[in-house]
């Protein structure tokens, strides 16, 4: 199996490759612009591995992918290179345009051209995995709506969640016209280790740490459905040994809850770990913030058709995963610490203040 990965440098990117490597006869192929959102230190365990290879270079680059596609040859591209941060796209929506909507269409027009130069067989094996996620949907108005299935209309409402639709659009399209085998994962929201600092919960954690203030958006009663991250990366997995081209797959927990009860679950369990905190309980540290400009109320995503249709299921539960995440980044500060200094300080980010 040769596998390409876009983004592998990133945080659902690194565990993908990881869990790539340790399958039998498996070359993996990563390919990451490094932008302030992808770190080489996220794979130091495996960037000796023989089966590993990295090239840096944008997915936005046509002739280096053309390149790529003819020398190594992939069966299977997973395309999980994105800008990701909502509050950076309320900032600076180009970027994403660029990376989400255009890189993706390159990606999409190269693969369907390295397609066309295989035998039937290995063409007809080939997949196109593209990783986009539940903010595609919009927004339920409560959590006793209905949760979003794979053919609810697209009404996404940030800069970011439009940016991932038209990728979407532009992968359904590829697969109808050219009948390039595309399979659209939509993910919830995923934590666990490596995951950049800007993220809630590992933004939640360092505030912690350092007593300082917690911000949470508005009154805190956002909800959203979280996974761990593992769990995310056997799914994709599944969908590419046993999925179907041209379908759109959710993948979720079915843990929703509000961003007021994350940020509970986090400081409670870093109550218990840091037992010695001069910060306990945790929880005073929460600071309520003027709310994101157009924040989605709630995410929910109906995810039967992957766990019956495929057999898969999550196995971490949310208590779970969230001691092993805490516990990951206060065993790991030689990893964020340098983030937290170099790249992103910690600021509010995407409240509109440069169009005042
Ligand atoms: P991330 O921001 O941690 O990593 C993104 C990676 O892509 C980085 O390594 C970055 O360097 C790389 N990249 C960005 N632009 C690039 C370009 N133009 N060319 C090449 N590489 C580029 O992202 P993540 O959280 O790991 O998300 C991965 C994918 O999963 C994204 O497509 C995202 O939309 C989707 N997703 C994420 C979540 C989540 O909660 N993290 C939920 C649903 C869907």
């Amino acid at each position: 199996m040769r596998i390409l990965i876009t983004g592998g440098c990133g945080f659902i990117g690194s565990h993908l490759v990881r869990h790539m490597l340790k399958q039998n006869a498996c070359e993996v192929l990563n390919v990451d612009s490094l932008t302030y959102a992808g770190n080489k230190e996220n794979l130091l365990d495996v960037e000796n591995s023989e089966n590993y290879h990295f090239i840096n270079a944008n997915i936005r680059d046509r002739v280096k992918f053309r390149e790529i596609f003819n020398s190594f040859r992939p069966s299977c591209i997973f395309h999980v290179a994105a800008e990701t941060h909502v509050d950076r796209s309320i900032d600076g929506p180009d970027e994403f345009i660029q990376t989400n909507v255009v890189g993706t269409s390159i990606l999409l027009e190269e693969a369907e051209y390295y397609r066309k130069t295989l035998e039937v067989t290995e063409a007809n094996h080939f997949r196109f995995i593209h990783i986009s996620t539940d903010e595609v949907y919009g927004s339920l108005k409560n959590i006793l709506d209905k949760p979003f299935v794979e053919n609810s209309p697209l009404r996404p409402n940030s800069p970011y969640a439009a940016s991932k639709a038209a990728a979407d659009h532009l992968t359904r399209a590829w697969f109808k016209t050219y009948g390039l085998p595309v399979i659209t994962i939509n993910c919830t929201n995923n934590y666990g280790p490596f995951q950049f600092p800007e993220k809630l919960i590992p933004m939640i954690i360092l505030a912690a740490l350092d007593g300082n203030p917690i911000p949470i958006y508005g009154k805190g009663e956002n909800l959203r459905e979280w996974i761990y991250v593992e769990d995310v990366v056997s799914a994709i997995f599944q969908v590419m040994s046993k999925g179907l081209p041209g379908e759109s797959y959710n993948v979720g927990s079915g843990d929703v809850i509000s961003n007021l009860e994350i940020v509970n679950e986090v400081c409670s369990v870093m109550d218990i770990l840091l037992a010695k905190s001069k910060y306990r309980p945790h929880q005073n540290l929460i600071e309520f913030v003027e709310d994101r400009p157009g924040h989605d109320f709630c995410y929910a995503v109906e995810s039967s058709k992957i766990r019956n249709g495929l057999g898969w299921s999550p196995q971490v539960t949310l208590d779970e995963g969230v001691k092993r995440t805490v516990s990951w980044y206060l065993n790991h500060r030689g990893w964020w610490e340098p983030l937290r200094k170099r790249i992103y300080t910690g600021e509010r980010l995407g409240n509109l203040e440069k169009f005042k």
